[in-house]
Formats: C-alpha cells, sequence, structure tokens
C-alpha cells in the first residue's frame, strides 16, 4: 500500500489531527473513570522524550470494578445474536478506517514507529482484523451427531464470559486488536490493559467505539505490570486470560493464572532465523532484490517486532556477494522524523528500551561481534532528546549472546553455514520458536526444510506479512496458543456438551 502523506505535525500544534487530552481515565462500564486512588502517571512521546499526556496507575480496585462491570455485561453481549455482534465489529472496523490517520498519527507519536508504517500496517491491519472475526464468527455451527438412534450429542459453543488481555508496547492498537476482535466476536466480555509505555492509542479507539458496543462490555484499564497487570491476571473472577509480552513475564503469568486454574494463551518473545540459500544469488532479478530486502525487514518497527529476523544465516558460498549488496541497502534505510512520510526507521518505543538495545550494542561489541554497519545511537536534530538508534548488523556466532537473547532493536546479528545440516542446527540453536524466514528459488528446499525449522510461521520468500486468515503463535518458549485465524476462536469459547436421550426405558442399573 503507498503512503501518500505530508504534513504531519507534532500533536497540540496547530495543522495536527490529533489534539491529546492532557490527562485521561480509564474505560469501564461505558463510562470515563479515574482511578480509585487518583494517581496518574506521565506518558512521554518516545519521538521528542517529553511528555505528552498522563494516564492512571491503576491498581487492583480498578481492575476489580471493571471486572464486575464486565459481568455485569455478559449476558447481555453474549446473548446478543451472532449477527448483530458481527454487525458492531463490522462497524467498529469502519470508525478505524474512518480515523485511519488519526490513529496513525497517535502510534507514531506514542510508540515511535514511521507513519508510513502505522498508515500502511498497524491501522488498516486493526480494521481487517474486526472484519475478518465479524465473518468467521458467523461461520461457526454447533456439532450435532448420532451416539445411538435414541441418543443425540450436541456440541454447543459458548462464550467463557470475562477475559482478561495484557498487551505489549510494539504495536499498541493491533496487538489489543488481535486479542480484542476476536473475544467480542465470540461474544465474551473484555478487561483489557495495555502496555503503560503506549496507553494512548487504544484509548483513542475506545472513544471512538463507545457508543457501539453495550457499556462493560469493553473495559480498559491502564497502569504498570507489577500492579494492573498482576491484579488482572490472578483476578479469580476471569475465565481466561491473554497475554502478550515478554516471555519471562509469561512465566509469571502462567503462575498467576494457576492459582485460579484459568486457561492461558501466551504469545512471547523470539530470535527468528532469516536464512539465504546460495539459489538466492542464481540470477540478477527481481527476487534477488526482494530477499535482499527481506534481510533489511530486522529493521521493520525498530527491530521492536515479536519476530523481528534478528538472526540472518547466509549460506557460504553467496556470503560475500550476497552481504554487499545487503549491507548497500541497509545504509539506503532512511532515518529521521517518525513523523515525515519518508521516513523508514523512528525512535525505540521507550528511554529503557532504548538503554536496552544501546546495552546489547556494548555487549556485541564486547563479544568481538564485527559491526559491519551502524552500531551507535542516531542523533536526531530535531528531536535531540527522542530514542533513536542506527540499524546496526553484527557479524559473529551462534553462540554469542547478541544471537540467543531478544534485543527487540533493530539489530541484526548475521552467520555462514555450509550446508542445510548446519543450517538446520543454528536455525534451531534457540530457546525461540515464534517465526524464521527462508529464501530460496528451490520449491524442495522451501517445503524440506520449512517443515524442519521448529517455529509457528515460516516465511518462504517474503517476511512480515500479518493476514488475519492465517495462524500465528509459537513453538517452544515463544508462547501456547495462536492468534489471528479461526482458530483462535477456540480460546475465546467452552464447549457444552448435549447428551440428550430420547429413550423412555429406566437403565436398570439401580
Ligand atoms: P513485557 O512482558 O514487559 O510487558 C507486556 C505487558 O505485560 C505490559 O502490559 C506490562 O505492563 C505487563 N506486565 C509486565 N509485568 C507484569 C506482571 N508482573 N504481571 C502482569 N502483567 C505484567 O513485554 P514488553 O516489553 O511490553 O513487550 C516486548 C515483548 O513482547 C517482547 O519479548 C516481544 O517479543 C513480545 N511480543 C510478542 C508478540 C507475539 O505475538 N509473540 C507480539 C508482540 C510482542
Amino acid at each position: 500500500m503507498s503512503v501518500t502523506l505530508s504534513g504531519y505535525k507534532k500533536p497540540n500544534t496547530e495543522g495536527s489531527f490529533v489534539h491529546y487530552k492532557s490527562q485521561y481515565d480509564n474505560f469501564i462500564g461505558g463510562e470515563w473513570v479515574a482511578p480509585a486512588d487518583g494517581e496518574y502517571f506521565d506518558n512521554p512521546s518516545p519521538v521528542d522524550g517529553k511528555v505528552f499526556t498522563r494516564v492512571p496507575r491503576s491498581k487492583k480496585k480498578d481492575i476489580d470494578l471493571a471486572v464486575q462491570k464486565a459481568h455485569e455485561a455478559k449476558e447481555k453481549w453474549g446473548n446478543t445474536p451472532v449477527a448483530k455482534r458481527s454487525k458492531i465489529l463490522l462497524k467498529m472496523a469502519e470508525r478505524i478506517e474512518q480515523n485511519r490517520q488519526m490513529l496513525a498519527l497517535s502510534e507514531t507519536w506514542d510508540n515511535g514507529k514511521p507513519i508510513r508504517e502505522s498508515m500502511a500496517a498497524d491501522i488498516p491491519l486493526a480494521a481487517d482484523h474486526f472484519r475478518y472475526f465479524a465473518g468467521v464468527i458467523r461461520g461457526e455451527e454447533s456439532g450435532v451427531s448420532e451416539i445411538d438412534p435414541n441418543t443425540v450429542s450436541m456440541h454447543i459453543k459458548e462464550p467463557i464470559g470475562v477475559v482478561g488481555q495484557i498487551i505489549p508496547w510494539n504495536f499498541p492498537l493491533l496487538m489489543a486488536v488481535w486479542k480484542m476482535a476476536p473475544a467480542l466476536a465470540a461474544g465474551n466480555c473484555v478487561v483489557l490493559k495495555p502496555a503503560e509505555q503506549t496507553p494512548v492509542t487504544v484509548l483513542l479507539f475506545a472513544e471512538l467505539v463507545q457508543d457501539l458496543l453495550p457499556p462493560g462490555t469493553l473495559n480498559i484499564v491502564n497502569g504498570f505490570g507489577p500492579e494492573a497487570g498482576q491484579a488482572l491476571a490472578t483476578h479469580p473472577d476471569i475465565g481466561k486470560i491473554a497475554f502478550t509480552g515478554e516471555t519471562t513475564t509469561g512465566r509469571l503469568i502462567m503462575q498467576f493464572a494457576s492459582e485460579n486454574i484459568k486457561p492461558v494463551t501466551l504469545e512471547l518473545g523470539g530470535k527468528s532465523p532469516n536464512v539465504f540459500t546460495e539459489s538466492v544469488m542464481a540470477k540478477d532479478d527481481s527476487f534477488l532484490e526482494k530477499a535482499v530486502e527481506g534481510f533489511t525487514m530486522f529493521a521493520l518497527n525498530q527491530g521492536e517486532v515479536c519476530t523481528c529476523p534478528s538472526r540472518a544465516l547466509i549460506q557460504e558460498s553467496i556470503y560475500d556477494e550476497f552481504m554487499e549488496r545487503a549491507l548497500k541497502r541497509v545504509e539506503k534505510i532512511r532515518m529521521g522524523d517518525p513523523l515525515d512520510p519518508q521516513t523508514m526507521i523512528g525512535a525505540q518505543a521507550s528511554r529503557d528500551q532504548y538503554a536496552k538495545i544501546m546495552s546489547y550494542l556494548d555487549i556485541g561489541k564486547q563479544e568481538k561481534a564485527k559491526v559491519l554497519a551502524g552500531g551507535e545511537a542516531y542523533h536526531n536534530e530535531q528531536y535531540p532528546d527522542g530514542f533513536y538508534i542506527q540499524p546496526t548488523v553484527f557479524e559473529g556466532n551462534n553462540k554469542m549472546r547478541i544471537f540467543q537473547e531478544e534485543i527487540f532493536g533493530p539489530v541484526v546479528s548475521v552467520t555462514r553455514f555450509k550446508d542445510e545440516k548446519e543450517l538446520l542446527e543454528i536455525a534451531n540453536d534457540t530457546l525461540y520458536g515464534l517465526g524464521a524466514g527462508l529464501w530460496t528459488r528451490d520449491v524442495h528446499q522451501a517445503y524440506s526444510i520449512a517443515r524442519k525449522i521448529e517455529a509457528g510461521r515460516v516465511w518462504v520468500n517474503c517476511y512480515h506479512q500479518y493476514p488475519a486468515h492465517a495462524a500465528f503463535g509459537g513453538y517452544k518458549q515463544s508462547g501456547i496458543g495462536r492468534e489471528t485465524h479461526k482458530m483462535m476462536l477456540d480460546h475465546y469459547q467452552q464447549t457444552k456438551n448435549l447428551l440428550i436421550s430420547y429413550d423412555q426405558t429406566p437403565t436398570g442399573l439401580f
């Protein structure tokens, strides 16, 4: 999708699309509610490092209220006919599309991602997700079978009721919608906690759709993980907890949920291999160009993507030639003002994340990995206090920390492999199993290697595509369950079996 924007300005200045409130409340029971103990915290923009809004620092009491309001709404929403629920979801998609520029600008300002990306990906994908689940929920059918001529078994899918959802900061609206859309489609009421670093777009979204849903169906409660997040994950009255975030936090969420025997779905970290086989260099054509571009995908969203192709594995026989092209391409990645549609890589989402990535640049250098590109912070003259880092390419080996640990920044660690055996050894030598990329002109290799890579999503000859109707999720320590695709509905429904006898004869057992 092409981006044809110009003239975005800093929010709250003349000509801006978005006029942020200086302070937000929680969205609970269809109303804007102040936090119980009146505490708010500052939300800075990573673009310029300055505070632009404040949001509630919610605690257990606020979560309790949201869960209570969701319970009050669950009968109404759960019993809303599927066709009507579906229609409401379609309207939510429409509202997103109608406000695309405002939401995109908000994502960019709150998260730091370039406007070309929020306009072309985050916002349209969020709208499409509502459309997809509005459609698939209408195709859900109960199963009826005959156990014997006098007994019928009926399987009915029922909503879980009230679900808790906790999301990260890298795709603030899209991650929220990935969770909300299937949950609402399946007839559940939602209590969602946005990441404390990026609360704003989800709140703007709630403002846009608040008249569409019965009060209490969707509740947004802001706050920090150990306060609001933990109160939600340990709440005895939620029927399920869905989490996206770090693997270490995911482990905690599982423990919290186990206290009340609640089901959990987890979308966690990754250290995805991006594999370039020798057939890629066989011709100098547009496929080769696409593959070289595939290498640069580590910089998408400043590398703050769970599936960031953060390890590149290049076949030895093409290494020098391929890397020469790849590095030229990396040089052309345009940095600068995230609000400028020409900018390709924006600001890291927070000061903490910036510091974490910078520390990994040091670790890579200490490990004696060779810096092939970048390796430093980027000084953005326009926004000297924003959090900017150069796209960085390290060369090293898979035992190094920069190959094993999730950096979550615009950093790729490159190594070589000789043959298929070594390729698979390196690709699978990781705790994670979320995404992987494989580039080849050989259809047999495409299938056989992709099947042997231990990851929930293997992109072959493409990368970073997220259609709503393809299942997404992790193998190994990258998670439990799937997001997107209609199989997601199974995580938000429970099965009731009705076993009905038409036989009037006593069994004779007693
Ligand atoms: P994080 O785990 O620090 O935080 C995620 C969310 O959990 C936030 O809302 C946070 O407030 C909350 N949280 C933190 N501690 C908590 C606690 N003790 N109890 C309850 N909630 C708590 O992760 P992050 O830094 O925001 O996000 C980056 C991570 O997310 C990366 O590891 C990335 O790979 C992962 N991620 C995964 C996917 C996926 O689909 N697999 C998608 C996006 C991001």
